[in-house]
């Protein structure tokens, strides 16, 4: 579902159900799309078939928040963690200053991801522009159940860290991806995160300055030859349904997990 007022996006979501609770599914979303605070001058919902193909499961990444109260403690906080898994500290800086100014070569934002070498930084995405969406993934019932309890039960009650976890799920287990880097284009939404299968889901309160309307996305992937069309066909094809639940643990200073390291914070 995608939603939209004077043609700037303000909405969007995405389900994978069988095809009885296609109906119901449909009201849901466009239930939400007019929820919002300005009614949507125009929603569109698509109903795709996935077909025959088969969906693979995941267990969602392991989640901590680090509580640092600005970006610059933040950001260096994120790049050291990203450096532990291999993203040369270069490509990082890159990702953070295009992401400041707008990744897409216009200057906008873009609607997609940035894929980026992890050792040079070069960009990789066939279209600068708009970039890579990931698309198709969701939840289980019971998983979501689950996951929107132990999120709630250390503060998270936004639905964007839950599907921003599903997302990054998704994203890290793509074939030569090595991290992700996230914050978001919405000014009052300074909340972003890292992540990948080495260190799971971080996320920081504080990744940009309040009130700044830039945001965006890089997958980070392996420099040793990464088989782009296989890594963007899992992105944007592959249907992945998250049936398990990491670990969700509450937030700690920085210092803490650089210094404790990868997945000590459980
Ligand atoms: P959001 O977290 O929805 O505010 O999105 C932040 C940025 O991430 C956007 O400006 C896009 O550049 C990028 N983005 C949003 N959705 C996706 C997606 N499904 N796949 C890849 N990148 C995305």
């Amino acid at each position: 579902m995608r939603a939209s007022v004077d043609n700037r996006h303000v909405c969007g979501a995405e389900r994978i159900v069988p095809e009885e609770l296609v109906d119901r599914t449909v009201r849901e979303l466009r239930d939400r799309a007019m929820q919002r605070g300005a009614l949507p001058d125009q929603t569109t919902v698509a109903i795709d078939a996935i077909g025959a193909t088969a969906i693979r499961t995941h267990g969602s990444l392991d989640l901590v928040t680090l509580s640092a109260s600005e970006p610059i403690s933040s950001r260096a906080a994120a790049s050291q963690i990203l450096q532990t898994a291999g993203v040369s500290a270069s490509a990082i800086r890159m990702a953070m200053e295009q992401i400041d100014r707008g990744a897409a070569p216009s200057g906008a934002n873009m609607r997609g991801a940035m894929i980026m070498d992890a050792v040079t930084g070069e960009r990789l995405e066939p279209d600068q522009e708009r970039g890579i969406r990931a698309s198709r993934f969701d939840w289980t019932d019971p998983a979501l159940d689950e996951i929107t309890r132990l999120l709630a039960a250390v503060g998270l009650k936004h639905h964007r860290t839950r599907e921003a976890l599903a997302l990054a799920t998704k994203v890290a287990h793509g074939p030569g991806m090595m991290a992700e880097l996230c914050w978001s284009d919405e000014p009052d939404y300074t909340a972003g995160y890292i992540a990948a299968r080495d260190f799971g889901y971080i996320r920081f309160p504080f990744l940009k300055q309040e009130g700044d309307r830039h945001g965006g996305r890089a997958f980070f992937v392996n420099h040793e030859r990464p088989d782009l069309d296989s890594l963007i066909h899992y992105l944007e094809k592959t249907s992945v349904m998250i049936d398990r639940v990491g670990v969700c643990s509450a937030a700690i200073a920085p210092e803490l997990f650089v210094r404790t390291g990868r997945n000590k914070h459980v």
